[in-house]
């Protein structure tokens, strides 16, 4: 089968270097390659002319130069724009591009699926199927890149997309190599940002790979209420999590921890638990993004209506908290966060054959 072949997108420079020295080629031809890729955009073995006969036809005859096939782009009234894309073995994932003025941020998946079964994500409920490699999470970017103008690129990458990053963390930290490398992307690591439900031994590790931001979905002020909302919390509680938050290496990165506060009607949106966030967040340096639930089927919950989501922003800024209420974006055609699920695959070839 063809996904049987390695993809050149899977490797880090380093790694492609000492697979094309083993097989006889010289090592910079590895940085020609991914030059092309990254650099020119180019995937068209063909194309690559500053590379001998030699080599194009054993990559032709050998390798993959793309791990993911663009089936569908979904356009919101505010501009987002959702791509459904299939992996060579025939899984749907989706990733999100979100232009604003000063920025394009892509919104990029992590897993196929995901384990940790949040009680409002739309991904947690479709349960989990595999982790995406490195050249999976690479090519969301290349895919999206090639819908945008010469002009515009992808300013920002968020890890917010289908599943948990951190249960993956050996291919998010490939392609944060990836993303920030001068020769490849060249991405400044401040652009890149990765979301975790709280998987507390994978975080000091995370933040080991560069100065990248972290995100940290909250979503509640009480054990009770999380442990309902992320299961996850049933391993690592508040304070557990928050106190690792705490801890001097993560304090001593000057930046701050980016809090994902879900608002759910009459679950997590009362002013008492706004009025507790700066006690339970005193001493981590912290941004709180206080989001309106996204309905859709697979989850009960709903969006306070707006005076409630004003008034809690209202109070936990006020009790001292650097706070912004979110618009959803997207949600028009469910891209929206907690949305993907890769539901309507009618668009994949697997199907349509
Ligand atoms: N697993 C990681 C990465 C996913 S990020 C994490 O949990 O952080 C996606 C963000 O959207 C998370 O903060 C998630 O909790 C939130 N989310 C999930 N479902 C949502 C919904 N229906 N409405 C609003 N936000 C939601």
């Amino acid at each position: 089968m063809k996904a049987t072949r390695p993809s050149l997108k899977d490797f880090s420079r380093d790694a492609l270097r000492a697979d094309f020295k083993e097989r006889g080629f010289p090592a910079y031809r590895a940085d020609q390659v991914l030059s092309w890729i990254y650099a020119q955009g180019v995937e068209s073995v063909a194309e690559m002319n500053n590379l001998p006969t030699s080599l194009r036809t054993h990559l032709e005859e050998e390798w993959d130069t793309s791990s993911l096939s663009r089936r569908r782009v979904e356009v919101s009234q505010d501009g987002t724009q959702k791509f459904l894309l299939e992996t060579r073995d025939g899984a749907a994932i989706e990733a999100v591009l979100i232009p604003e003025e000063r920025r394009n941020t892509l919104c990029v998946s992590t897993q196929v699926g995901c384990p940790l079964a949040c009680s409002f994500c739309a991904t947690g409920a479709l349960g989990f199927t595999r982790n995406l490699t490195t050249g999976e999470i690479m090519d969301q970017v290349i895919r999206a890149r090639e819908v945008l103008s010469e002009e515009s690129a992808i300013t920002n990458i968020v890890f917010m997309g289908m599943g948990e990053p951190l249960l993956n963390l050996p291919a998010v930290t490939e392609a944060i190599g990836l993303l920030t490398d001068p020769k490849t992307l060249a991405m400044a690591p401040r652009r890149i940002t990765v979301s975790t439900a709280g998987l507390v031994p994978q975080i000091k590790p995370l933040l080991e790979i560069g100065p990248i931001n972290l995100a940290v979905s909250l979503h509640a002020t009480t054990d009770t209420v999380r442990d309902e909302l992320v299961p996850l919390n049933r391993r690592f509680p508040l304070d557990v999590l928050l106190g690792s938050l705490r801890s001097e290496p993560l304090l001593s990165r000057k930046r701050p921890v980016f809090f994902e506060y879900t608002l759910m009607r009459g679950v997590n949106d009362s002013l008492e638990d706004a009025a507790r966030l700066p006690e339970l967040l005193k001493g981590i340096p912290s941004k709180l993004n206080v989001i309106p639930m996204n309905a859709h089927p697979d989850a009960e919950y709903e969006p306070p209506d707006q005076a409630t989501c004003d008034a809690f922003t209202q109070t936990a800024y006020r009790a001292g908290l650097r706070v912004t209420l979110r618009r959803n974006r997207g949600a028009d055609i469910d891209a929206a966060c907690g949305q993907l699920a890769a539901r309507d695959k009618t668009a994949l070839s697997s199907v349509i054959s």
